[in-house]
């Protein structure tokens, strides 16, 4: 028994970590195909949020998820160092690991949790510098790079300028992960970050972290706070916080992605709509203007980050649509080269593949380069 534990951990060491390790160029290349390979949800640090990240680890003040989570990539394993040098590259090394898994275009957001986990003005110190770090890549390889803009989601008056000031630097969205000291974007207090998202056409991409402190507690065991399962629970429960809230009854125009094949939702819709109906006969929910499923359908889009699987894949597109589908490869997290295989192989239409990986994140994201 014991035996068999060590070969299996030894199996997944080899598999993960020496795979990760070694940069995928010096693999099989993936052909080109006859469209660009563009991916959406493309992780990337600053040097101050690595530090700060740091620190609030070893300071032992840290949120119980995130003082489990953090300490795995941002602290001084060598799996940690590893990660954290693929985070900050913003030039040659990542676009030559681009090249090698077949992606002819990233989307760049910072890394998870960001700085939702900072004091006010920190947070929007390092997100200001962020964005500027981002926006100089993106002027760098204007063809390879795109960004979505970091806001302190702490401060929503400064979040919803920021949002404004990145518009015009050219960034094309914003991303939240999920979030901010427990705290939901159905809450009044965020409704100027809402606004400035809704008005000036950023879309938010809603990304996950570790589960808030009111209900992390059963997940802190067994490794469930991570993206086993905590990362898209927490998404999850943020989206449908979203619709049930009647927020996008009050922001009609909202756009919000949701990445991981839309964190499990497009499983559920159908119960979601009989049981909101149930419940509102009952008095267990307010009387929305929609179905909840018809919020997800016209508020939201989702990415593939990190599904690989055909099969939730197929009920992707015959739930929503194909063009509410689009790719991620969510680096360095995840093998980027096995994100593109699995959907270059996936039994869809070429139409259908050429839209998940080009079309629908052009027109989504209004990305024009060549
Ligand atoms: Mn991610």
């Amino acid at each position: 028994m014991k035996i068999k534990h060590l070969k299996n951990l030894f199996k997944i060491y080899t598999d993960v970590i020496l795979d990760n390790a070694k940069p995928t160029w010096a693999k099989s290349p993936i052909p080109n195909s006859g469209y660009k390979r563009i991916a959406t949800e493309e992780a990337f640090a600053t040097p101050a949020l690595i530090a700060e990240s740091k620190s609030i680890i070893e300071s032992g003040h840290a949120e119980p998820g995130f003082a489990k989570m953090g300490k795995f990539v941002f602290g001084n394993s060598l799996p940690a160092k590893i990660l954290d040098s693929k985070l900050l590259d913003l030039g040659e090394g990542r676009i030559k690991q681009m090249d090698a898994d077949g992606i002819d275009f990233a989307l760049l957001s910072l890394t998870s949790p960001g700085v939702q986990i900072f004091e006010a003005s920190k947070a929007i110190g390092i997100a200001t510098e962020a964005n500027d770090i981002l926006m100089e890549a993106v002027n760098n390889f204007p063809n390879r790079f795109g960004g979505l803009a970091a806001i302190a989601p702490q401060a929503p008056i400064e979040a919803a300028n920021e949002i404004a000031r990145a518009k015009n630097l050219g960034l094309k969205g914003i991303i939240i992960n999920s979030h901010t000291n427990g705290e939901y974007l159905d809450l009044p207090k965020f409704a100027p970050i809402l606004e400035a998202s809704q008005d000036l056409n950023m879309p938010i991409y809603l990304h996950p972290r570790e589960p808030s402190s009111s209900w992390v507690t059963p997940y802190l065991d067994y490794g469930l706070y991570f993206a086993t399962w905590g990362f898209a629970a927490e998404a999850a429960l943020h989206a449908m916080r979203l619709i049930m809230s009647g927020t996008l009854d009050r922001f009609p125009k909202l756009r919000i992605v949701l990445g991981h094949m839309g964190e499990g939702i497009p499983f559920w819709l159908g119960r979601i709509d009989n049981r909101y109906k149930g419940q509102v006969v009952i008095g267990a929910s307010q009387v929305l203007e929609l179905l909840p499923s018809e919020y997800f359908r016209r508020n939201f889009v989702i990415t593939t980050s990190g599904v690989t699987d055909y099969e939730p894949l197929r009920l992707s597109i015959d739930t929503l649509g194909v063009e509410r589908i689009q790719f991620a490869a969510d680096y360095p997290y995840e093998n980027a080269g096995a994100g593109v295989q699995a959907l270059e192989n996936a039994n869809i239409s070429d139409q259908e593949r050429m839209s998940i990986f080009e079309t629908n994140a052009r027109n989504y994201w209004g990305l024009s380069f060549d």
